[in-house]
């Protein structure tokens, strides 16, 4: 079958005619889209958004895990986390080198120095890098090193930031915000998207709500929700939304049973000495074993997709 080529008519003030569309050679279908997100809505694009990073591959119905520490502290640190993500599985490095904290006296990553020693991981441990992105100002810089590009949750509403973006050639990781409505989200997505990068990933790290035992609660039902809405890929992000180990673990397996496009895990050598995030990163040892657990929990997920179609 020949590929079909969708053409969205945007930001046109009038009402668009149908019917003036329908004669033209070539043209099958003209779908008016109702929703206030046009490009990442499924009403334009039925087919899933396939994204690939290295090896990684989001949105075919694999399960990409990407995995390392909340900071890049040093080389040695990096270094060694990567290998044993890489042993266990792990198809993408993440590690923040510019930190979102909510205090100004927390520790707020080592810059351009992280980004070197991330480009390192990739040489040596031959792992793509995901990291996240502040602002505008040091975009060229971050998309520089970065494999792909995170936009944090306390900037998912930034629009000049996801404009910069959505003009970048590299793949983004579009974290929810805090809280964030399912529409808000697939808008802030529709502002990369609109500028011509299509590749962007989303991802739910939790939601603020009244509970005290965890950081935050995981939206497990986003997930199908956005699959239902959007042709983007969706990840979790257990780490951020639990704020405990022992609740991440859970929370990774729950991630792999939901039919999400991947994870990504916050990864520590030593957990108790990290500089941010030390309490919800799994040692080493753990991650591996829960990288089983969720091999096996998805293979039987993928198993029943293809039996029972839906
Ligand atoms: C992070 O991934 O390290 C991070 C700060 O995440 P979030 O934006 O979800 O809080
Ligand atoms: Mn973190």
């Amino acid at each position: 079958m020949a590929d079909r080529v969708f053409i969205g008519v945007l930001h046109y003030e009038n009402s668009v005619k149908v019917t003036h569309f329908l004669g033209i050679s070539g043209v099958k279908e003209v779908i008016p889209v109702t929703k206030t997100y046009k490009l990442v809505g499924r009403e334009f694009q039925q087919e899933n958004t396939i994204v690939k990073i290295g090896d990684a591959v989001f949105g075919n119905g694999s399960f990409p895990v990407i995995a390392g520490p909340c900071a890049v502290e040093s080389e040695k640190q990096v270094l060694s986390i990567a290998k044993s993500v890489k042993a266990a599985g792990a198809k993408i490095f993440r590690g923040g080198a510019f930190k979102p904290r909510t205090s100004p006296y927390s520790f707020q990553g080592i810059g351009k120095k992280g980004l070197i020693f991330l480009a390192k991981v990739r040489e040596e441990i031959g792992l793509p890098i995901a990291t996240e992105v502040m602002d505008v100002e040091t975009f060229d810089l971050v998309e520089e090193y970065a494999d792909v590009i995170q936009i944090g949750t306390r900037n998912m509403q930034n629009f000049s930031l996801l404009r910069r973006a959505g003009n970048s050639a590299r793949p983004v990781i579009l974290k929810r915000g805090m809280s964030a409505t399912l529409a808000e989200w697939l808008m802030a997505a529709e502002y990369i998207v609109e500028q011509g990068n299509i590749n962007v990933i989303l991802c739910e790290r939790g939601v603020r709500t009244f509970v005290r035992h965890s950081r935050n609660t995981l939206d497990l039902s986003v997930v199908p929700a956005v699959k239902k809405e959007s042709h983007l890929p969706v990840i979790v992000d257990p780490s951020h939304a639990a704020g405990i180990r022992d609740q991440v673990i859970s929370l990774a397996h729950a991630s792999a049973a939901l039919g999400a496009d991947g994870v990504m895990i916050e990864v520590h050598n030593h957990p108790e000495k990290a500089l941010s995030d030390g309490p919800q990163s799994l040692y080493p040892d753990q991650f591996f074993t829960v990288m089983e657990k969720m091999k096996a929990i998805h293979a039987i997920i993928r198993k029943k997709n293809e039996d029972i179609p839906y």
